[in-house]
């Protein structure tokens, strides 16, 4: 019998992307934010910096050594080696942009998270709905709400963050990585 497809998303979900964020502000601005301030997914607008300023943040970051420097959430290798007793486990991941994103995030999941190469789709948001899984988990509603309309029967979660809990969500979601591994077993464990 055929394992059960799980597509997760990184940033958010493995990755804390927040976390370089806040220091690339912290470097230009000399604020320093902290991840309880980020309550909106677009993390410039939820720390009240214009957009030109928040540009050339995002492009300060575009450097060697970010992207593989991403602190891994607590609970996201251990979560995800549990998953894959019994599914077979896909990363779908937008790429933030620069010349070492790909690469660089490619290296961070087959070393800190175990997957194989072939099993990290480096797919664009708004694209996501184009590749298929029994599950998808996302962090960014917008992307999760068009997942829904696409696959209404897939098991869509919400990666509940900050950022997220206010977005008005109405489906399944996970608080943490335990919650998102017992929810999946209950629901697609065969
Ligand atoms: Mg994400």
């Amino acid at each position: 019998m055929t394992k059960p497809c799980i597509l997760l998303d990184v940033d958010g979900i493995f990755a804390d992307f927040v976390a370089p964020c806040l220091d690339a502000v912290y470097a230009h601005t000399g604020k320093r934010f902290f991840s309880d301030d980020v309550t909106d997914w677009d993390i410039m607008k939820a720390l009240g910096i214009d957009d030109e300023t928040g540009a050339a943040i995002y492009k300060s970051m575009q450097v060697p050594g970010l992207c593989f420097g991403i602190p891994p959430y607590d609970g996201a290798r251990e979560g995800v080696d549990r998953l894959r007793e019994w599914a077979e486990v896909i990363a779908v991941t937008s790429p933030f942009g620069g010349e070492h994103w790909m690469h660089e995030r490619d290296r961070w999941m087959v070393e800190k998270m175990g997957f194989r190469k072939d099993d990290v789709m480096h797919v664009r948001s708004a694209r996501k709905y184009r590749v298929w899984g029994d599950a998808f988990v996302e962090d960014k509603t917008e992307t999760l709400r068009k997942y829904r309309e696409h696959h209404p029967e897939c098991t869509n979660v919400l990666f509940l963050r900050n950022y997220n809990k206010a977005d008005g969500w109405d489906g399944l979601s996970a608080d943490g990585w335990p919650h998102l591994v017992s929810l999946l077993e209950h629901r697609l464990r065969r």
